[in-house]
């Protein structure tokens, strides 16, 4: 009698190809090519001598971070965004929960508290945003041990994938 249960391994189920989740990899600050290596040289963003510490390469699939000279400018525009969103979200958090009413400081107090945490997660916002626009030009790649790096055509002023490495 054949044994049903016998489990041919090709049944089961394949691990997935992992493709590393896009916001988290943006979270956790991996290279947004293979979202495997790391975009800063130390973990720490609070480790202010060293904040923003980057290799020039990607350690594990070579992509460079810098596309070209100047390359970082504009991220400022991104901090600021960034920073206005997020004291958007403190005002309503503080609004819901403290409450803001004109006869009293409470919206001062809102202004200090919120001042003070931009100041204290400047260094976390000035390398996050660093993340966030390398991933506006650099693409995931599940090849990208095969295939060729995003870097900036200087001939042409445009970003583009080379074919092959
Ligand atoms: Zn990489």
């Amino acid at each position: 009698m054949p044994n049903d249960l016998t489990i041919q391994k090709d049944d089961l189920p394949k691990p997935q190809e992992g493709k590393p989740n896009f916001y988290w990899s943006m979270f956790i600050m991996k290279c947004p090519r293979c979202r495997k290596g790391p975009m800063f040289t130390e973990r720490n963003a609070w480790n202010l001598k060293k904040t923003m510490k980057m290799p020039e390469k990607c350690p594990e699939c070579g992509q460079p971070y810098e596309l070209e000279v100047g390359f970082w400018y504009g991220t400022g525009y991104i901090s600021y965004g960034l920073s206005f969103l997020l004291s958007v979200f403190t005002l309503i958090a503080w609004w819901l929960t403290i409450g803001i009413s004109t006869e009293d400081n409470r919206f001062f107090w809102w202004m200090g508290s919120n001042a003070v945490l931009l100041v204290f997660l400047q260094p976390w916002l000035m390398r996050f945003s660093r993340v966030v626009y390398l991933y506006i030009f650099v693409k995931y790649d599940p090849n990208y041990k095969r295939s060729g790096v995003t870097t900036f055509d200087y001939a042409t002023e445009d970003y583009y994938r080379k074919k092959d490495k």
